[in-house]
């Protein structure tokens, strides 16, 4: 007998989209075919006229960080997990990946567990973190990455930049380039995958010397700062280094045509090198900073032009362009709206629960994405490229029961109420057509209809390891 069955929805499977049931026992996928009115399940649901996907994998999380924009206010954070998951459980995202820092001041080891403590019974869909080195670290650091790869965490993000102002002084995140190649050595000896915050280091400091020297501080110039120059230079020296050490490299938030062009070059050229944009770069642009609430949709480096935009959804829809993120960084709305120059806008985002819906209405109803790539930009591609596959990111026997019901019958204008996390969201006054609607985590209904059913204790850490394929060539 079945723990639960859901019968009479189009479920995406890798293959295609058929009128299938899924059944799940135990927490995982036990089957997907044909209806079969012979097999008892506890539980049934009717899923007629709904899509059925993978629960959504939101791959770029900053949950609780700490604030560091603001000049002169400390111990301010980011919401934590308790809030922003409850908006991905509505949102149809059921495991998320956020990040353990290291420093100075702390190893590997330290940073992965002060972090697993902190999200401990405190998250509504599972997660897990990849391991952020930040500055100068002593290299004697560097000899903790295998370990960390072996515990199942094989994700390591690096900053080729300091991309907040110079002043006030802040913890530095930038790594050198030699560094960073030591850490791809590192990587790739030992199957992890490097996770690159890429943008010039030079150019966009020098560009804050510049706009304040001629007076163009107003924060809508954020896109002129943090230039298409400073990515496409930045995208191009990271893939060089991970072409001379062999690394698999997976590029946070693709903001522009040039950080595209360079990833598709060198997959073209059979490197393994994959790019994450997020729905936020993809929807709006540079303009839009001039809006009243313009700088809700800041998220470091910058949003940027038209030509951008659609770079980036020819890339998410045809190939290029391999996931999309939030880069959450929860505030309030008065606090994220609190700067209005280039040395003093929060960065950050908020649209983890409007993800799902936004890539299905702009991408699959808009732009002609298939039902397929849906699910490869919002699951199984993060799962694969992160080490997540197959237990995640896709609807197939033995995979956990991560499943997400999307109503493509609802047309609406999003509006408050439509959202859980904090006071507002970015997306609110944005047109919908489809929208999901009942969210399973490992076979429990977390939210239906509007209902949240999960609670705290539902999100579990999930150890990872990535396929070997991922990181011998484009499979992504
Ligand atoms: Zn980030």
């Amino acid at each position: 007998m079945l723990d639960l069955a859901i019968r009479g929805g189009d479920v995406v499977v890798p293959h295609g989209t058929g009128r299938w049931s899924v059944g799940v026992k135990d927490g995982k996928i036990a089957f997907v075919g044909l209806e079969d009115q012979a097999i008892q399940a506890a539980k049934v649901i009717d899923a007629t006229g709904k899509l059925v996907v993978p629960g959504g994998i939101e791959p770029h999380t900053h949950l609780g960080d700490r604030i560091t924009m603001q000049p002169g206010e400390a111990g301010l954070f980011a919401l934590g997990p308790e809030e922003d998951t409850r908006g991905m459980a509505f949102g149809g995202t059921t495991t998320h990946v956020d990040f353990a820092w290291v420093h100075l001041r702390n190893d590997v080891a330290s940073a992965i567990e002060r972090r697993m403590n902190r999200w401990k019974n405190k998250s509504y869909v599972d997660y897990t973190f990849h391991v952020a080195l930040t500055g100068q670290l002593p290299l004697k650091t560097f000899d903790q990455l295998p370990e960390a790869i072996q515990q199942g965490f094989p994700s390591f993000k690096v900053f080729t930049a300091d991309f907040l102002p110079p002043h006030p002084r802040r913890f530095p995140l930038r790594m050198d380039l030699g560094r960073i190649q030591l850490a791809m050595e590192k990587v790739a000896a030992h199957d992890g995958i490097m996770v690159v915050h890429a943008e010039d280091h030079d150019i966009v400091q020098f560009n804050y010397e510049r706009f304040k020297a001629e007076g163009r501080t107003a924060g809508w110039n954020m896109h002129l700062v943090h230039s298409r120059l400073s990515e496409n230079l930045s995208f191009r020296h990271a893939i060089g280094l991970a072409a001379a050490t062999g690394a698999g490299t997976y590029f946070v938030h693709t903001s522009a045509r040039d950080g595209v062009e360079a990833v598709m070059e060198a997959r073209a050229n059979g490197l393994p090198i994959y790019a994450e944009t997020l729905h936020h770069y993809a929807c709006f642009s540079a303009e839009d900073y001039k809006l009243p609430r313009g700088f809700c949709y800041h998220t470091y480096p910058s949003l940027k032009y038209p030509d951008d935009r659609k770079a980036l959804w020819d890339g998410l829809v045809n190939d290029g362009v391999s996931t999309t993120a939030t880069d959450e960084y929860p505030t309030s709305l008065e606090l994220k709206l609190r700067g209005k120059q280039i040395d003093d806008v929060t960065g950050g985002n908020l649209g983890a629960e409007a993800r799902m819906g936004i890539i299905y209405t702009e991408g699959v109803v808009k732009r002609g994405m298939t039902l397929q790539r849906f699910a490869e930009v919002t699951a199984t591609n993060a799962a694969k490229i992160l080490g997540l596959y197959p237990r995640k990111g896709v609807i197939a026997p033995g995979s956990d029961a991560d499943l997400v019901l999307i109503d493509p019958s609802i047309n609406k204008t999003l509006g408050r109420e439509d959202f859980h996390v904090s006071d507002y969201s970015p997306w609110e006054g944005w047109e919908v057509t489809g929208w999901p609607v009942t969210t399973i985590l490992r076979g429990k209904v977390i939210v239906d209809k509007g209902k949240l059913f999960g609670d705290l204790n539902d999100g579990q850490l999930v150890a990872r390891r990535i396929d070997p394929r991922v990181l011998r060539r484009p499979a992504a």
